[in-house]
């Protein structure tokens, strides 16, 4: 399995010295194996991605749906790709809040994925109600998101799975692994029955919402989580590398568990 780890720094920071400090503070602290990419404000991607390595990547936080024109304010995924840009997030829950319908979101999904930069496409219901209807809202922003695309693209994509209620500094909580869990193989169910099992088995689904370093691992040991969307938590060095070192060492702790099985069943298939 591969991790992934991202940052989303939103309006943050105040300066550019700033931001590359931050920057500069988290590649030194990854360790070895570990992957990050941040999604930085556009002002910033120039001067960042000058620092970017096979460790940490420049993520955008979001793209204007038309390449080129007359769109006064806007930033176009063919512009960001000049700078290396590996990942977009589209369809946050601070930008749909702002006016991206489902149309749109679909519109900046395709024009990302054109580029070839990595759609982050964020879901996520507004509340938890006991019927489940929060089951229907992500059904249907994933369904509109993908329509038309083939299973060459979608499988591309990664979902962000960021429960409104549970993102920023007004959050009520986080999301509980349980509440999660329940919602990931909800999300590989859809694309299994838009594309097929494969693809759903394999498709990256993240978890974003109040994650920092005292709960993140138990969203990383859910099984089906590939990795983590991270607000505030990312503007710490400390925090944030804490949280993706331990996911990989966590990780590769299990790789190694599971090849000494597959080692000691082979052994005792021999003996027989
Ligand atoms: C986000 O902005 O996508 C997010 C998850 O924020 P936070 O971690 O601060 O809740």
């Amino acid at each position: 399995m591969e991790l992934l780890i991202i940052g989303n720094w939103k309006l943050n920071p105040k300066k550019s010295l700033e931001a590359i400090n931050t920057f500069k503070a988290i590649k030194k602290a990854l360790q070895k194996d570990s992957k990050t990419v941040v999604c930085v404000p556009t002002l910033y991607i120039p001067e960042l991605s000058k620092l970017i390595s096979n460790h940490i990547s420049i993520g955008a936080q979001d793209a204007f749906e038309t390449e080129l024109g007359a769109h006064t304010g806007k930033v176009s995924a063919l512009l960001l790709k000049q700078y290396k840009v590996s990942h977009c997030l589209i369809g946050h829950s601070e930008m749909r809040a702002s006016g991206d319908t489902d149309e749109i979101v679909s519109h900046k999904l395709r024009s990302v994925l054109k580029q070839g930069i990595i759609p982050v496409l964020c879901v996520g219901e507004k509340e938890r109600t006991e019927e489940h209807w929060y089951l229907h809202v992500v059904k249907e922003q994933i369904l509109k998101a993908f329509d038309g695309l083939s299973p060459n693209e979608i499988k591309k994509v990664v979902i962000a799975y960021e429960p409104i209620w549970a993102i920023g500094k007004d959050a009520i909580r986080s999301s509980t692994p349980s509440e999660c869990e329940e919602m990931t193989i909800f999300i590989r169910r859809v694309i299994a029955d838009m594309v097929g099992e494969k693809i759903a088995h394999t498709i990256k689904v993240i978890y974003g919402g109040s994650v920092d370093k005292t709960n993140a691992q138990s969203f990383m040991d859910i099984q089906g989580v590939t990795g983590l969307l991270i607000g505030r938590a990312s503007l710490s060095p400390k925090d944030f590398t804490g949280i993706i070192n331990n996911a990989y060492d966590t990780l590769k702790e299990k790789n190694k568990q599971y090849a000494n099985t597959q080692k000691n069943q082979r052994k005792t298939k021999v003996k027989k």
